[in-house]
């Protein structure tokens, strides 16, 4: 994959392909955006394309620094296999100085995640480093690791790339150590973090990061990665519709309507098993609740609007226990026990689970 692999997201990857060209890369950017419009793959496709070496303008890649037998990073990290000799210019140059050729190696470690000079910064990463089991935050242990290899040399290329994955997991305390990594930027060092939200990060990391955005898929994007990924044509508008402009919430909306499609309509446990498919992971589970919470609260909003009498009262109650629940499940919680109240009162007040993930 190149850039051209990214969709929807023109006007975003144009802006990232000039600073390439311009070679005036920030030390620090922040890719935000909705969840699951891409902000990670292009992260991906950004660092690959900023190594790739064979591209016609990129310098002959220092030689690799002695190991140092206190990196963490290095032990942590996949071993790096041993540097082949640099192609020689010619007809193999790449000629959009740009884009990656997705040949080279430095492309294929970069696309097998293997690349010794690319680091994706995230909770299974930290997992790994740590030797722990993964947790939902990114510690001031790990980000202070990342600053200490961050001074020394890139092993193989011209740029040495830090990707953190969902940066908002990272504390204030971790975001102090990242900033000390973005107050004196060690050259060809570039940190990308990506975020839904950038007011998630501390004011000072705001400050020294170049901020990129990243806007909602089209729905016509969304259809066609939906029909890649298999789903029936007779779901991909319905599901391109709950998306919203996300791929990772119409892939939610996509496995709600297999778990729905799972149970049998007069089961009257059926509210209890749908819960228990949630996902093991606490984060995956609670990003799964929030959506049917939000799939709930439109749906009983647009209910309110055409119902009178008793019924009108007991969406008004509805509306409100669920508007609870919502805010709860922002906390730390039991992620199926609260999606479990939601829909035994959803269907109790004639909304059942089917209808949450219709379209419209
Ligand atoms: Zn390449």
């Amino acid at each position: 994959m190149s850039f051209s692999g990214i969709l929807g997201q023109d006007r975003t990857v144009g802006r990232l392909r000039a600073l390439i060209e311009s070679g005036r890369v920030p030390p620090a950017m922040i890719f935000h955006g909705p969840p699951g419009v891409g902000k990670f793959l292009t992260a991906l496709e950004f660092a690959k394309a900023l190594n790739c070496s064979h591209v016609a303008h990129r310098e002959k890649p220092p030689a690799p620094p002695p190991p140092d037998p206190d990196d963490l990073f290095a032990a942590a990290a996949p071993a790096a296999p041993p540097p082949e000799p640099e192609p020689e210019p010619g007809p193999e140059t790449h000629a959009d100085c740009s884009d990656s050729c997705g040949k080279c190696l430095s492309c294929l470690q970069a696309a097998s995640g293997a690349h010794p000079d690319i680091r994706v910064i995230d909770t299974s990463f930290q997992a790994a480093l740590l030797e722990e089991k993964e947790t939902s935050n990114l510690k001031i242990d790990t980000m202070r690791e990342m600053t200490r290899w961050a001074q020394q040399k890139a092993m193989l290329s011209p740029w040495k790339v830090f990707i953190v994955r969902d940066a908002e997991a990272m504390g204030g305390q971790a975001q102090n150590a990242l900033l000390k990594t973005l107050e004196e930027p060690p050259p060809g060092t570039v940190v990308i973090m990506t975020v839904h939200r950038k007011t998630s990060l501390i004011s000072t990391i705001l400050s020294r990061s170049s901020l990129i955005d990243f806007a909602p898929l089209p729905a016509a994007v969304l259809r066609d990665l939906l029909r890649a990924q298999g789903a029936e044509p007779a779901q991909t508008d319905s599901l391109a519709a709950l998306g919203a402009g996300s791929m990772e919430k119409a892939a939610e909306a996509a496995s709600f309507l297999k778990r729905v499609s799972a149970l049998h309509p007069g089961d009257p446990a059926r509210a209890f098993k749908f819960a228990a498919g949630l996902p093991r992971d606490s984060h995956k589970a609670r990003e799964e609740v929030k959506t049917l919470l939000d799939l709930l609260l439109s749906r009983a909003r647009l209910a309110w609007r055409k119902a009178d009498g008793p019924a009108k009262a007991r969406l008004t109650a509805l509306l409100r226990r669920t508007l609870e629940l919502r805010r709860m499940s922002e906390r730390n919680v039991s992620y199926s026990l609260l999606l479990e109240t939601a829909l035994l009162e959803s269907e109790r007040a004639g909304i059942p689970l089917e209808d949450l993930i219709k379209r419209g």
